[in-house]
């Protein structure tokens, strides 16, 4: 059994403002690596769980800004990391195809405009508004284009509730109460990891109950952001038409400014991050 674990700090349980990568005053730094550490455990029990449930392979995408959040030296070393900034290799999600029997989403947000969420970011537009998704949401969508169904999420209640309302049979855990986009009611790390490990067993052991999230094609996608990531938000490109979620969303992203895809396709320029 193959497991691809989709991994973002957000919505960690303790996580509740967003990281400054320019300040590096010592409280600053102290507190990011206090954040990775917090990620990297959730993470963990998330991997450790999945083997216990019967995995036989386990793969990770650190997918969060750098995508050097996750302390690996301490994970499970039976599992694989994907690292290196988000968009800058050949998909979003390296790796993920049809191989792999299920997917996990580990610290995931509440898309752009959601109130009272933490740091809610990305609002992805279906169809002209028809449907919203969330990063989650999105991970989960291009999972399922491949068949791979998302069997378990974790993040605050807001993240918790959108999930559920389009996956109505995945295991959700919520490790924090979203009480603004800077505040939240958090469980202590120890208990969400528990929670976590629980959360992964009861889904991987449901896997055959859990339909994959698929989006029926053909799909015109646009996403939905501001620079501040606060409302009013703004279609951030034109829109983008595909026969499928993951052909328009790898179209829509290859045509922004951050993305660096294809770094073998030279013709189309290469640049260090
Ligand atoms: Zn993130």
């Amino acid at each position: 059994m193959k497991i691809y674990i989709q991994t973002d700090i957000e919505g960690v349980a303790g996580f509740c403002y967003r990281e400054n990568r320019a300040n590096r005053d010592y409280e600053n730094i102290q507190h990011r690596y206090r954040m990775y550490k917090l990620l990297t455990a959730e993470v963990n029990a998330a991997v450790v769980a999945a083997f216990d449930a019967g995995a036989t392979e386990v793969l990770i995408n650190d997918n969060h800004g750098s995508g050097y959040n996750i302390v690996f030296e301490d994970l499970d070393p039976r599992c694989r990391i994907i690292h290196g900034r988000n968009c800058s290799g050949p998909h979003w999600l390296p790796l993920l195809d049809s191989s792999f029997d299920a997917m996990i989403l580990i610290g995931m947000h509440a898309m752009g405009g959601t109130p009272k969420a933490i740091i809610p970011h990305s609002k992805w537009q279906v169809n002209g508004g028809e449907l919203y998704l969330s990063e989650g949401s999105m991970a989960a969508a291009i999972a399922g284009d491949f068949g791979v169904p998302t069997v378990m999420m974790s993040g605050d209640d807001k993240i918790a509730a959108e999930i559920s309302e389009k996956i109505p049979d995945i295991e959700t855990v919520i490790v924090k109460e979203a009480l603004s986009p800077y505040q939240a009611c958090s469980l202590i790390p120890a208990r969400a990891c528990e929670l976590i490990a629980a959360g992964v067993r009861r889904g991987l052991k449901r896997l055959n109950e859990i339909p994959p999230y698929k989006i029926p094609g053909p799909v015109t996608l646009n996403l939905l952001d501001s620079k501040s990531h606060a409302p009013p938000l703004l279609e951030m490109g034109d829109d983008v038409i595909a026969p499928t979620i993951n052909a328009a969303f790898m179209a829509y992203e290859k045509a922004m400014e951050w993305t660096k895809f294809d770094m073998e396709d030279l013709e189309e320029g290469f640049s260090f991050p």
